[in-house]
Formats: C-alpha cells, structure tokens, sequence
C-alpha cells in the first residue's frame, strides 16, 4: 500500500482525542502482522484504549524509535467543505481530511515503508510508538515511554515525533501546565467585604501574581530566542465567580496555563505560587476559618523539549529530512515525554502545523512523499553497507 492509500484507511476512523481507539489500532496491528510484525500494546485501565510499540530489527542499543499519535481534535462547529473522515483528493495537489497533516501522514510514512524495513538488513532498530489521547493533553505518552523502557533489554537511543514540521527539524517545545483553582471564601452583604472573605477579590490577588511572575521573569532575563514569545507565559484564559453585585462571592474558580521555556523550572514556578497561596490562606482564616485555595492539576504537566544541536538525532535527522536548519515548536507535543524518558528526540513530519486542527485540513502529497523520503533514508542508515 502506498503512503496516501494508508493515509485514506487512517483518517477513516474518527478517533477523537478521549475516545476509543481499538478499531485503527486493530486496523494497524493488521497490517504490521501481514509483514511478521508483532505489536504490544500498552491498555488503559478500562481497555477501551491502547496505544503501541514494536521493534523491527535487532534487539541491540542504539535504535531509533518513530512516535505518533492515532487521535484527532474534533470537527463539531467548523465549516468543511469535504466529509472530514474521508480523504479527499481535490486534484490541488493537496489531501484534505482530519488528521490529515496531524498526525496520520507521518504515521501512514512509517507504515509504508515498513515491508522495506522487514526486508532491509538493519545494523540497528527501528521502533514504531503509537499512543492515544495525545490531544486532550500528551495523556498517553509518559505510560508508553515507561513502557518501552522496561519492555525492551536494549535500549532505544532516540526518537523523532513526527508532528507536522514541513519537515524541518524542531530541537525545543515550551512545557505546558495547566490547572483548575478553586477559591473558598465567605458570603454576605456586599458592605461587610472588610468583615467575609470575597473569592473574588482574592482570586484578583491570585491573578495578579501569575502576572508579576511573568513579568519578573522576562525582567530578570529568563528568555529564550528561538522561542515565540521568548519568555515563559503564565495566563487565566477561564474565570467564574459570584452571583449578584451585592453579594459578597463565596466560590470562584479559574483556571491557569502556563508555558514553560526549557530554562524556567515549573516546579519552581509552582511552589512560589503555593507559598504565595498558603500565606493568604493563613492570612483569611483569622477571617474565615474554612478559607481555602485548592490548586488542582488537569493533567500531568508536559515537560518541555530542549535537544543540543550537537546530539546524533540532530544531526541524524538533518541528513534524512535534508533540511539543515533547527527550530523550535510553540505547540504541545509528546517530545518532551521522550526526551525526559532518556531518548533524544527531535520533532519531524509532514505537513505544516498551520493546517492543523482547523476545516480543511490538508497535507501536500509532496509533503507527504518527502515523509516517505525521510523514513527510506532513515532505513538505509540504519541498514548495514
Ligand atoms: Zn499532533
């Protein structure tokens, strides 16, 4: 099968990130069986989802290990002009479907090129690493990582995740943390807000931190230019509080997010903010005693990537891509998970992010086959002379 007929079998199925994904998994595993490669699978608790790893070569150190996820963002409210889940081939030169461009081109590269890996004589391995839930938060990933840490006696050196890149490889990714904040304090007459608690008025003071933090670091000189914006951002994109004006508010919440660049600590970041909460909350208790700030995290923080250009899947991937330039990444990915795993990973594929999750996505067919060219030479490397 070639690179666009898998393509059309992948984006057939429209797994959203948070859905099962066992049917294109079975479909993948199908297919990887018809050339004697067997897959394990890493289940959710429940089993309706599973991501998976595979080796195709030898079980020596040193391999390389090509990272994907099989899930989409979702298509309700956006204007399309083709059935998203069937690629459509308009004759532009371009293939327009879901998941299209991110992140199933890249993962329909890898499997095209599988019957020439079987048949190649690689002098080391080759991993296939294929996770879920990838766009409701990297949620799979650190489990998988893990995974194929303890499963395999050798270990893989590095990992190129093939999110759309045009091909240009991408050494660094901002860390993502976001959190739901919980504010408690105390109801009554608008006019005793010197006697009650207002959430409100110490969700505000909460605010207000986040906002100096951020202002404190760039002033301090914690940037980094190769990112967009250079600095680390700490931002509430959600906020909800209180009933009436004359009411003193007794909940509010609001959420926060923050990116990370690879030099800013999160944890740092987190235990001033903790300290910072714990000082108000004792400081609101004298006034109400069941005063509480609860700081609840949505999903496990995203590390972030920061690769040295010297590092071999550098300059391994500058050759197979035949792009020479690096950049870096200002959107999530599953980078981070590897590379805190002890892979080093490069951020790689086809396609551009700006076609990503929006109607019409597409990805070039001669983004496509430049994918396909990558994973060839990426083969021969690899292969014994
Ligand atoms: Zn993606």
């Amino acid at each position: 099968m070639s690179a666009e007929d898998i393509l059309k079998k992948l984006v057939s199925f429209p797994v959203l990130g948070g859905q099962s994904n066992l049917e294109i998994l079975a479909w993948i595993e199908g297919y990887l069986n018809d050339y004697g490669v067997q897959i394990t699978k890493v289940p959710n608790e429940e089993g309706n989802k599973a991501s998976m790893h595979c080796r195709i070569g030898p079980a020596v150190d040193g391999g390389i290990i090509l990272s994907g996820h099989m899930d989409v963002v979702p298509v309700a409210g956006q204007a399309w002009t083709t059935d998203p889940f069937v690629l459509t081939d308009k004759g532009d030169g371009k293939l327009y479907g879901r998941g299209s461009c991110d992140m199933k081109g890249f993962l329909a590269c890898c499997l095209a090129v599988v019957p020439a890996m079987v048949k190649a004589n690689l002098a080391k391995p080759i991993y296939l690493a294929f996770s879920y839930d990838e766009e409701i938060g990297c949620l799979a990933a650190p489990e998988l990582v893990e995974h194929i840490n303890t499963f395999y006696k050798e270990k893989p050196k590095m990992a190129i995740i093939g999110e759309p890149s045009l091909m240009q490889p991408m050494v660094g990714q901002k860390g993502i943390y976001i959190a739901d904040v919980k504010v408690n304090g105390s109801a009554g007459h608008s006019s005793r807000i010197k006697q009650e608690v207002s959430a409100i008025h110490i969700s505000a003071k909460i605010i207000q931190w986040l906002d100096n933090k951020m202002n404190d670091l760039v002033a301090s000189g914690q940037v980094d230019k190769r990112f967009h914006p250079e600095h680390t951002s700490l931002h509430v994109g959600l906020f909800k509080g209180g009933i009436a004006p004359n009411i003193i508010a007794d909940d509010a919440y609001f959420s926060i997010d923050i990116r990370t660049i690879p030099k800013d600590k999160l944890d740092d970041i987190l235990n001033e903010l903790r300290i910072f909460c714990d000082d108000v909350e004792k400081e609101e208790q004298k006034k109400y005693a069941d005063f509480k700030i609860s700081i609840t995290e949505n999903h496990p923080a995203v590390p972030p990537l920061d690769t040295k250009e010297s590092c071999e899947v550098v300059q391994l991937v500058k050759k197979i891509s035949g792009m020479s330039e690096v950049d870096t990444v200002s959107y999530a990915a599953e980078a981070g998970q590897f590379s805190e795993g002890g892979f080093d990973s490069v951020i790689c594929g086809p396609g551009s992010i700006a076609q990503a999750h929006r109607a019409d996505e597409f990805i070039a067919k001669e983004q496509l086959n430049k994918g396909v060219t990558m994973i060839e030479k990426l083969v021969s490397e690899f292969s014994h002379s």
